[in-house]
């Protein structure tokens, strides 16, 4: 393990700026007590309090000028976030005290804190693993229940628990190879092939169901990207505003972020549907209503989720038909989810058969009618989102271990194509320190999820996403 580097003592503002009731300034290091004792006047000394006590008293700047009343909480090391020892001082949450206060903290010598820098020490002095550590920016990021969910289950170390049982699993085996290589004299090799075969085969097996989450996962995760498509005039925007009336999802800009569309975002049973696009279809010479039809391809192909929405009360026509056929073959070569919502009932009960029989393209989709005036069918029209994006409607159990992170996935990926080339290895009968080399190399590979195994380029990466004060 590689140790923080924790001579510094850092200091940030760990709430957002603005004006709230309160804000809270954290300081974090081995002179974070001397620091805050330096300008805060209470009853006791932070350094002789209690750990996990709460101190009222008032900050003061260098010319002995109140600031103002806050309460400083003390965290000793290493009960604390980061390990070290810690004081949290919670002010009133105006934009120019909290500054000033920071400003005291960094005047008697404290360093402004790097973007994550809190986090990245909780990990660095073993408080968390780095699984844990890219948990606690996605929670705080968290759109909707479900990702709510799966962040906090990953912080509390659920997939390092399966990593790790992996990990052990795969260190035994290389364990049983180097014992072959000790004796491969008395005849043991023959054996211990055999029940490294089968070790790897239960580590792959266990490597693919983890896999086999990262669809489901990013849902949790990131939310379903949703294209709604059709011609002109069918109700789109219309069918669009039913959906939000009541799923309005909460949504903050995060600085830092740009969205380059226009999203709107609603929940339904705790799943975030980020709503990327609503362009118009038709066939048509206008050279920019062609790219409308061009961007709406695009649109769907990178999408999660396809709302093709139809009309009802009119047949469709020629211009209608053939781009939405291409989009039905971007969907289907994509294996896009797709749902068919035949729009404006009220004017058409029935829905026109003739209207599906020319476009033989939607068969085999989930077809659902709805008025978007009258609000007809939009529970099922909701429901069939649902089911058709996480398969049945089912949504993965409390305890079950979801893969939602890319890197994670790919670290994984690795794993798994090191442990098919030892397989291979070991069918063929190579010597076990070579199959032994893959294995070592699969090991790394998930070490990279949790941290035992890393580098400062990948420390980088993902703590210099977060925000200053975390
Ligand atoms: P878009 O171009 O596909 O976004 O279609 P709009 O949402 O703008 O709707 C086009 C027209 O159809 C508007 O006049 C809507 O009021 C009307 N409309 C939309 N949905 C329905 C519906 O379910 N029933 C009826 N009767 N009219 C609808």
């Amino acid at each position: 393990m590689v140790l923080a580097d924790n001579l510094d003592t850092i200091a940030a503002i760990a709430t957002p700026i603005g004006e709230g009731g309160i804000s809270v300034i954290r300081i974090s290091g081995p002179s974070a007590f001397a620091t805050a004792d330096a300008c805060f006047r209470g009853r006791v000394k932070l350094a002789e309090a209690a750990s996990h006590t709460a101190h009222f008293g008032y900050i003061a700047d260098a010319t002995g000028q109140r600031l103002d009343e806050v309460v400083a909480t003390v965290f000793k090391s290493p009960h604390s976030y980061t390990g070290e020892d810690v004081v949290e001082v919670s002010c009133h949450g105006g934009a120019y005290v909290t500054q000033a206060i920071l400003s005291t903290f960094l005047s008697l010598g404290a360093r402004l804190a790097e973007p994550g820098e809190f986090t990245k020490r909780a990990f660095l002095n073993g408080k968390m693993d780095l699984s844990q550590a890219e948990a606690v920016a996605d929670l705080i990021h968290a759109r909707s229940g479900l990702s709510l969910r799966s962040s906090l289950s990953q912080l509390q170390g659920r997939l390092s628990e399966q990593i790790n049982a992996v990990r052990e699993k795969l260190i035994g085996t290389i364990g049983l190879l180097e014992l072959e290589l000790d004796f491969a004299e008395d005849g043991y090799e023959f054996v211990e092939k055999q029940k490294a075969m089968s070790d790897l085969d239960e580590i792959i097996g266990r490597i693919n169901k983890l896999l086999d989450t990262y669809k489901s996962g990013k849902i949790h995760r990131d939310g379903v990207k949703v294209v709604l498509a059709g011609a002109p005039n069918v109700g789109k925007s219309s069918l669009l505003n039913q959906l939000l009336n009541e799923n309005r999802a909460i949504v903050t800009d995060i600085p830092g972020t740009t969205r380059d569309v226009i999203e709107e975002n609603l929940t339904i049973n705790g799943i975030l549907f980020r709503v990327i696009d609503t362009a118009g279809l038709r066939k048509t010479a206008d050279v920019v209503e062609q790219e409308g039809v061009a961007r709406t391809r695009a649109k769907v192909e990178e999408s999660d989720l396809v709302l093709l929405v139809l009309d009802a009360s009119r047949p469709a026509e020629a211009p209608d038909i053939e781009p939405l056929s291409q989009v039905a073959k971007v969907i289907k070569e994509g294996m896009k989810a797709c749902v068919v919502a035949v729009n404006k009932v009220d004017l058409n009960p029935t829905i026109n058969g003739k209207l599906l029989q020319s476009m033989s393209f939607l068969k085999g989709l989930p077809i659902v009618r709805v008025s978007a005036l009258t609000g007809h069918g939009i529970d099922e029209l909701k429901q069939t989102m649902v089911s058709s994006t996480l398969g049945g409607g089912k949504q993965a159990p409390e305890s079950s271990v979801l893969v939602t992170n890319l890197r994670h996935f790919q670290a994984i990926k690795r794993a798994k194509e090191a442990l098919l080339l030892a397989k291979e290895s070991l069918g063929r009968g190579e010597s076990s320190e070579f199959v032994a080399v893959d294995l070592r190399s699969a090991l790394d590979s998930l070490g990279e999820i949790t941290g035992v195994v890393t580098t400062e380029e990948i420390l980088n990466s993902i703590f210099s996403k977060f925000c200053i004060g975390k």
